[in-house]
């Protein structure tokens, strides 16, 4: 029989001080659970427990975690993760996104294998890794209400996080023998930011002509996961797409509670399941803990204790074999015991040190699997020329055609001249269509005739508040290299 512990008679490994939070919601059930698995297995870990999420939120710490608790992440490096409540309500910033963006854990990488014939599911072959960026994108998180009507959430992509992201794709996929590279984008539409995602991604393909790549439009992209998952390999994603996906790909093997990820950044990891605090299951005992604990096993094989992640991989999978589910996996067939979180995990330990029979074991090692980026070296800057500003307005008449001479007689004779007026950036002046809705939102573009800079539109603006035009904000137009860095107006 094997042994269910490896190291036993081996000299003792050295004890990796580890950050746990145990979070809200089914957090507490399922973080129990899974340590007690992979105390069970052997796994030399000295963790630090610290307090995140509601409680901390409602105690007033608006990033739902407190100063003392950095100090521990900081000095261990290594953070495992249950999931949290974000109370509802404005004031209160994600805890999650605060942690990955301060420590700078730019990858977020998750496995989405099926678990077919252990776990039903309607895609056998599915076996996809997304790496999703996990620090920029609409999850900078700086929104604005300008007007009555509108609001704004900016969305930041930069080349540096590109090339980090998609060159940690290709690297993934070259250490783990991976044959293709997916870029998921919605370029067609949002050409500077998603076509800069894209660019880059075609750039570094070029590096990897051992790995094949392609790329699809985002909205087809997911179609196609939900309905023919095995035509992908490594997805390579930026936050917001990538966040959606996981969900999808970890709901077409079977639950999203068997979603574990790693957020990998030079400065340290955080572990954690893809799901959230599931509060409407929370203290009956019934969670799914394999996406946490899964996450547990990624965290072991970046710590150097690769073995013992695949004991309580193999041995969480014979648990499976031997048809002991959660509610949530449970099916007609396959389940011979429907279990709660404890009888689930007390099953998994019964079973360290057994493999599968029926399914592919897990094997893991150290000393493969490490993604070794090298450091950003920035591109040789573009030439940039100032050409116009577009000056955002707040008006509540719906009449353009009104707006524009108001705005026609501000200015007056200044090097910028009113060219174009979008709302929502639809076109609506000159010749707009009369069936255009309008909002008190327009975007007012101005463009420089002569030579200029910051200067024009300083003057420019203090023509138009002279005048009693309400402007609520400015976008700079610049060329680089003599091609436009802004979009144009719909119809335009
Ligand atoms: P959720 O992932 O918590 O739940 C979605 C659905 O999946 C629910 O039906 C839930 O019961 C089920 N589910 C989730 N995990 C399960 C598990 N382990 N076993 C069995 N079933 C499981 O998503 P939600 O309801 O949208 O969000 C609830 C809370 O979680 C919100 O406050 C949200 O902000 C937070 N959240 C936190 C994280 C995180 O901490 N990483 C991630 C996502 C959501």
């Amino acid at each position: 029989m094997n042994h269910p512990f490896p190291d036993a008679g081996a000299p003792a490994r050295p004890v990796v001080p580890i950050t746990v939070a145990h979070g809200d919601g089914i957090g507490p059930e399922i973080m129990e659970a899974s340590l007690r698995v992979l105390n069970a297995a052997g796994a030399a870990l000295a963790p630090e427990i610290i307090e995140i999420g509601e409680k901390v939120y409602l105690n007033g710490a608006s990033a739902g975690i407190e100063d003392s608790a950095w100090e521990s992440l900081r000095r261990t490096k290594v953070f495992y993760k249950a999931p949290i409540t974000t109370p509802q309500g404005g004031g209160f910033k994600s805890l999650n996104v605060t942690v990955r963006k301060s420590l700078g854990l730019f990858a977020n990488v998750r496995p989405c294998a099926s678990l077919s014939p252990l776990v039903a599911t309607h895609h056998p072959d599915m076996d996809v890794v997304i790496v999703r960026e996990n620090e920029e994108d609409l999850y900078a998180g700086i929104e604005h209400r300008q007007t009555d009507d509108v609001v704004q959430c900016l969305k930041l992509i930069s080349r540096p996080g590109c090339e980090r992201i998609v060159r940690y794709a290709f690297e993934y996929a070259r250490i783990n023998g991976r044959k293709k590279v997916t870029c998921l984008s919605k370029d067609n539409i949002m050409k500077l930011t998603d076509g800069l995602f894209h660019q880059v991604f075609d750039e570094i393909a070029r590096d990897y002509p051992d790995i094949q790549n392609d790329h699809w439009i985002i909205d087809i992209g997911a179609a196609k996961l939900a309905v023919a998952p095995e035509q992908f390999d490594v997805i390579v994603t930026s936050n917001l797409y990538g966040d959606i996906i996981s969900d999808i790909a970890a709901e077409v093997i079977g639950s999203v509670g068997l979603g574990g990820s790693a957020n990998i950044g030079e400065h340290g990891a955080m572990f954690e399941a893809i799901h959230g605090s599931a509060p409407m299951i929370a203290g009956q005992g019934v969670a799914n803990p394999s996406g946490l604990l899964l996450a547990g096993v990624q965290m072991l094989v970046h710590i150097g204790q690769a073995d013992i992640a695949g004991n309580i991989h193999n041995a969480w999978l014979k648990t499976l074999e031997d048809g002991i589910h959660t509610g949530d996996i449970a099916s007609e067939g396959l389940t011979r015991r429907t279990v709660g979180t404890s009888d689930f995990v007390e099953a998994v330990i019964e079973r360290l040190g057994q493999t599968p029979n029926r399914f592919k074991s897990a094997v893991y090692d150290s000393s493969v699997g490490a993604v070794e980026i090298a450091p950003y070296r920035r591109r040789q800057r573009q030439a940039k020329t100032f050409v116009g500003v577009d000056v955002f307005i707040d008006f509540p008449n719906p009449d353009a055609d009104r707006l524009a001479i108001q705005l026609n007689a501000a200015a007056g004779d200044s090097r910028l001249k009113l060219e174009l007026i979008t709302n929502r950036g639809v076109k609506v002046w000159p010749q707009g269509l009369p069936e255009t809705f309008r909002t008190d939102h327009w975007r007012c573009r101005f463009m420089l005739k002569g030579e200029g800079g910051a200067a024009e539109v300083i003057d420019l603006l203090t023509r138009l508040a002279g005048a009693g035009v309400e402007f609520v904000k400015t976008e700079h137009l610049y060329k680089f290299d003599g091609k436009p860095g802004y979009s144009l107006g719909q119809g335009q």
